[in-house]
């Protein structure tokens, strides 16, 4: 075993815990590198308990107090780069540039928990001759946040540093096919001089994601996941009256009109469907190619064909995953689907155990097939064929996902026609990937989010607390009136 057992960390402490354990595979060669354990309700509700306590000092510091451990940690992340995609890299399997790039971009969240102290400032208005209100945010308590296997150290950091720097106490569920990036995690936040119990983590499975749906001294939960489970989490917290905000699957569209720049949209739709071997809610899903766009289609084929899988190309998250995908493919060619690229018999030299897939094209796809409507999750672009962008809209505003669309044109009045209308929370012009940047928010629509709000940016700071309305009378000159 390449790493010890995962344990769970509560108050400060590494522990051991769970009722037996799943293995914890390296997608690069398939070997079992370390175990995790299956944590049970009585694992979790002892964190809860230490996250209960820890409440009142942690919310009782000032905010101006509270980020500077996020300063420390933004550092520590930064310092600790290399390893912490290292890790990334052995668990999830994606490439280093892929896996620097995550530890960057929770940086860069830790940096904008760091600017909360600017952001969340209340205010006061005299609403009567000598009364006045003031409006303050609160944190909500203790809190939870469930993360997916894609990306092992940012989606957790979506959440961690703008959910304590806002007071809350929290326990972090990591996904049991990556546990190890959330170890690292606690020992970064304790030495950037987090207290103990603040932070917890409890490892496992679906058992401890229902217990958090259920404890009742959890106030709020963020789920990130697919969408089936998204939906389940969402109705079971909130039957359970928690604030909750579940972020599930996605089906991205691509519209490329033949306007489009052909280098840039070539290079642009291939990182956004091969990027992270296509494992990434923001991927590029289905190329809707309206009119003739042969030539840049040509131009994505040469591209995506160059891409050297095992280098340029990380692997799949797991044998079963793979296999799954392989399905997809093979179900869409037998209906009658053209591959252009078909990377289904890969094999890595070397690796020959690693789950890998080479980028896959596949052309003619019909809009009812299923590889055109649901989520696969891999490398893997379709294209459908459309007359005119109305009609690439009226396919993308079909679709029950709505995380992310993007048009490729040169013309600006396009591109703001289509924004207006597609049916996605986060639109991209001539970018494959439209992820927000801090300080904006992070989130799709329809069944690609459940709840309100999204999990970063300032939208955050609204699901993280709670507001508190005082007025106030000091001077019995103010009077008495319909209000006093
Ligand atoms: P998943 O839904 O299988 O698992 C996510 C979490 O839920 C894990 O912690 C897992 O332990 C837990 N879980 C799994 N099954 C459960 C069940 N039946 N009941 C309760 N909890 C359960 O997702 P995944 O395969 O780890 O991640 C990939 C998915 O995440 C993709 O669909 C992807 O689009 C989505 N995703 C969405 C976003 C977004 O912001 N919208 C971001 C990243 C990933």
């Amino acid at each position: 075993m390449r790493y010890p057992e995962v344990q769970n960390y509560i108050d400060g402490r590494f522990k051991a815990g769970g009722n037996g354990s799943l293995e914890v595979y390296c997608p690069l060669d398939g070997e079992v590198i370390s175990y995790v354990p299956l944590s049970t309700p009585h694992d979790l509700d002892q964190a809860v308990t230490v996250a209960r306590r820890a409440f009142p000092g942690w919310s009782g510091q000032t905010i101006k107090e509270r980020v500077q451990v996020f300063y420390c940690y933004k550092t520590l992340l930064e310092q600790n780069k290399e390893q912490l995609a290292c890790l990334v890299q052995e668990e999830n399997g994606k490439t280093m540039d892929e896996a620097i790039a995550e530890v960057e971009k929770s940086a860069e969240v830790a940096e904008f928990a760091c600017s909360l102290p600017q952001l969340i400032g209340g205010w006061v208005l005299e609403v009567s001759p000598g009364v006045e209100c003031r409006e303050e945010r609160y944190p909500l308590g203790v809190v939870a946040s469930i993360t997916p296997f894609n990306f092992p150290i940012m989606v957790p950091n979506w959440t961690i540093p703008i959910m304590l720097a806002l007071g809350n106490t929290m326990v972090l569920k990591p996904s049991e096919q990556v546990p190890l990036g959330a170890g690292r995690i606690a020992e970064l936040l304790a030495q950037s001089g987090l207290p103990p119990g603040v932070f917890n983590v409890v490892n496992g499975d679906r058992t401890v994601v229902e217990a958090i749906c259920d404890h009742p001294d959890i106030q709020a939960l963020s789920f990130v996941g697919s969408t089936r489970v998204a939906r389940a989490v969402y109705k079971r917290a909130t039957s359970n009256l928690k604030r909750a905000l579940c972020m599930g699957g996605a089906k991205n569209h691509l519209v490329v009109l033949p306007d489009a720049d052909e280098v840039l949209t070539a290079e642009n739709v291939v990182a956004s469907f091969t990027g992270c071997a296509g494992q990434r809610c923001m991927a590029a899903a289905v190329l809707v190619a309206v009119g003739d766009v042969d030539h840049i289609i040509k131009r994505i084929c040469e591209e995506a064909g160059s891409i050297v899988t095992g280098e340029d190309l990380g692997a799949i998250i797991s044998q079963q995953a793979k296999e799954r995908i392989v399905d997809c493919i093979t179900e869409a060619i037998e209906e009658g689907a053209e591959p252009l690229l078909d990377g289904r018999k890969e094999i890595v030299t070397g690796r020959e155990n690693g789950y890998y897939l080479s980028p896959t094209i596949i052309d003619e796809v019909r809009p009812e097939m299923k590889i055109a409507r649901e989520e696969v999750f891999g490398p893997v672009l379709v294209i459908v064929r459309v007359k005119d962008i109305d009609e690439a809209l009226a396919l993308e505003n079909r679709s029950p996902y709505g995380n992310a669309a993007a048009i490729y044109t040169g013309s600006g009045g396009m591109a703001r026609y289509f924004s207006q209308r597609a049916g996605a929370g986060m639109i991209g012009v001539n970018i494959g990937v439209p992820v927000p940047r801090e300080p904006f928010s992070f989130g799709g629509w329809n069944q690609s989010r459940f709840g309100i709000g999204d999990i970063t940016g300032r939208s955050s700071i609204e699901f993280w607390t709670r507001l508190k309305k005082t007025t106030t009378k000091w001077s019995r000159e103010a009077g008495v009136n319909w209000m006093s």
